[in-house]
């Protein structure tokens, strides 16, 4: 089997026994003669696979029982005009800008109201978390939204921000399930599923029930509408049977490794492989303030664009796969999501330091 370490940020890698077990059933699954591409999604086999991944998710994270799980489509992305839509009453909301995502959803929900930007980190090309302890939250803010982990420039919270007892939004697209999380803190998170909970063409949102309401902006699409799917139990229309399927299997490996708690301290581990590295590296350095290192996504540079290419080709010959940055940052990005194993970042900080041992003295090249 020509598998490789695959460092990408999504769609990323997803844990082999999982991708085996979908394989092994993919003709024929549970014993209905068809795969699970092809099974209906009013079946009992897809309503029992359905509740059985909301329920080990909820286990998983532990998800108070006021809490609704939906299973969506359309990207984190969608969220990005689904919360101001369903939840900004008074149209007035307060960002935090974090990076490109945290914009993005900035700029979306300022079609629909008034956006106040709290802080933002971007005098220093994104590299931090601004302090969040004593926003200026407006006392009409419907919410306060933030992204927790920055995919692209490698940043995430270490505290969640004091809303002044408003609603808080967190995007967590690239950390949801890679540690222990009090969901009580939130009103609402999102995430794409392409990072750490299955393939593309799934969104997570997890609600506090009462902010599913009919009270949305008017014009609201149906299927743009909370409420809608939460009293259709993530039904309403044709569900992304495959993607909830695939998360479903993840949900079980997850629980098979001992729970987010376990995880978390592997991720920790993983991460201090690469970042004790880094920080004594000559050549090689992290592009994050050290307070804000993400777990997930970690984004590093030589300082020459030159060695930068070099670097990531003779990475891919080692198998060990998509370490370019992002565009906006440059260099490479390493994301270590739960799949990966820590044998595979001990792969990369093997070559890290070959690679440092062979061209230590051309940085000037
Ligand atoms: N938020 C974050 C933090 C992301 O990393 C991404 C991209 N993967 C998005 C939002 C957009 O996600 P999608 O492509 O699922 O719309």
């Amino acid at each position: 089997m020509n598998r490789v370490y695959n460092f990408a940020a999504g769609p990323a890698i997803l844990p082999e026994p999982v991708l085996q077990q979908a394989s092994d059933e993919m003709m024929n699954y549970r014993g209905s003669g068809m795969s699970v591409t092809e099974i209906s999604h009013r079946s009992a086999l897809f309503e029992e696979m359905l509740e059985q991944a909301q329920s080990d998710l909820r286990d998983l994270v532990s998800i108070p029982s006021n809490y609704k799980i939906l299973f969506l489509q359309g990207g984190a992305s969608t969220q990005f005009a689904m919360v101001p839509l369903n939840l900004m009453r008074n149209r007035k909301a307060d960002y935090v800008m974090t990076g490109s995502w945290a914009s993005k959803a900035a700029q979306e929900a300022a079609q629909y109201g008034d956006i106040k930007i709290l802080a933002s980190s971007q005098d220093r090309n994104w590299s931090y978390i601004p302090d969040v302890s004593d926003l200026p939250v407006r006392p009409e803010a419907d919410y306060v939204h933030i992204c927790q982990n920055n995919t692209i420039f490698g940043t995430r919270y270490k505290e969640l921000p004091d809303t002044r007892d408003k609603i808080l939004v967190s995007d967590m697209s690239s950390c949801l399930l890679s540690e222990p999380l009090d969901v009580s803190r939130y009103g609402l998170i999102f995430a794409g599923a392409q990072k750490n909970l299955g393939p593309a063409g799934l969104t997570l949102v997890i609600i506090r029930e009462d902010l599913v309401t009919e009270d949305v902006l008017p014009g609201t699409p149906t299927m743009l509408t909370y409420k809608t799917h939460a009293d259709h139990n993530s039904m309403y229309n044709t569900p992304p049977v495959f993607a909830i399927y695939m998360c479903g299997l993840v949900l079980q490996w997850l629980k098979g490794q001992g729970g987010l708690k376990v995880m978390g301290e592997r991720n920790t581990r993983k991460a201090a492989l690469l970042y004790d590295f880094l920080d004594q590296s000559m050549l090689f350095k992290g592009t994050v303030e050290p307070d804000f290192r993400s777990l997930m996504n970690i984004p590093f540079v030589t300082g020459n664009d030159t060695l930068d290419k070099q670097f990531i080709k003779e990475a891919e010959a080692r198998g060990l796969h998509n370490l370019k940055g992002h565009r906006s940052v440059g260099g490479m990005r390493a994301s270590i999501y739960n799949a990966m194993p820590e044998e595979g970042v001990a792969s990369l900080v093997k070559f890290l330091t070959e690679f440092e041992e062979e061209h230590k003295n051309d940085k000037g090249l």
